[in-house]
């Protein structure tokens, strides 16, 4: 099935030829110049990618991207961030914002293709059955809160679970002790950042040859870095 991508940009000679381009890739578009109609568009379709320029007169694109993150509705929806400014800081920013990359003005089209190539590769790991396939061998069934590891069911407690899912969620990226025990408790913390170390170690023994996908990042938390294709 053909993948969909909204693409949102007012200068309308980029809007053509990233539409044109991502069309001759085998993908089917939609054009916006302005994001509060794509947000619209939003309510009743749900796009595999939305490419979204930082600059745009009716609102900014990481406001227009922090709705979207901030929606459960379209919060998994990949946002590739299309930038003309060159500071570091908007670029972490807008990752920051839940931006999946960003491609920076002046692009090569072939560069953006690939980078759509690759954030819809990522994607494709959720399928609609709710299971992320890490691997062949490894695999996650969120409906059923289980895990599998070469055919069998992995012994996990739903916090070892919960734990693995939020890190899958977006692979390399990091997240705090303070983001994980977030996710599992919400606001109810009666637990301490260390209690997160004590749980991925424990969730590290269980998932075996996968458990150095689980990196840990000095001083900041933890991601997940998936295996090689082809491992
Ligand atoms: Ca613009």
């Amino acid at each position: 099935m053909q993948k969909l991508i909204y693409i949102v940009e007012d200068e309308t000679d980029i809007l053509e030829l990233v539409s044109m381009k991502l069309q001759a890739a085998g993908y089917e578009t939609k054009c916006f110049e302005r994001a509060l109609p794509m947000l619209k568009a939003l309510e009743t379709e749900v796009p595999d990618l939305i490419i979204l320029d930082l600059m745009l007169p009716d609102l900014d694109g990481m406001e227009a991207c922090k709705r979207i993150k901030g929606n459960p509705a379209t919060e998994n929806i990949p946002i590739l961030m299309l930038t003309a400014r060159v500071g570091i800081e908007d670029r972490v920013l807008g990752l920051e914002l839940g931006a999946d990359d960003y491609v920076t003005k002046p692009f090569d089209s072939k560069e953006l293709v690939a980078r759509v190539r690759a954030i819809l590769r990522r994607a494709s790991w959720e399928t609609a059955k709710n299971e992320l396939k890490i691997s062949e061998d490894f695999r996650l069934d969120f409906n059923r809160y289980e895990a599998f590891l070469y055919g069998r069911r992995i012994d996990l407690t739903l916090t070892e679970f919960k734990i693995l899912q939020l890190l899958t969620k977006r692979p390399g990226w990091v997240y705090s002790r303070s983001q994980i025990l977030d996710h599992l408790w919400g606001n109810d913390k009666i637990v301490i950042e260390r209690t997160v170390d004590v749980h991925i170690k424990n969730l590290r023994d269980k998932i075996e040859d996968y458990s150095t996908s689980i990196v840990n990042v000095r001083g900041v938390g933890y991601k997940f870095e998936p295996p090689e294709e082809g491992e």
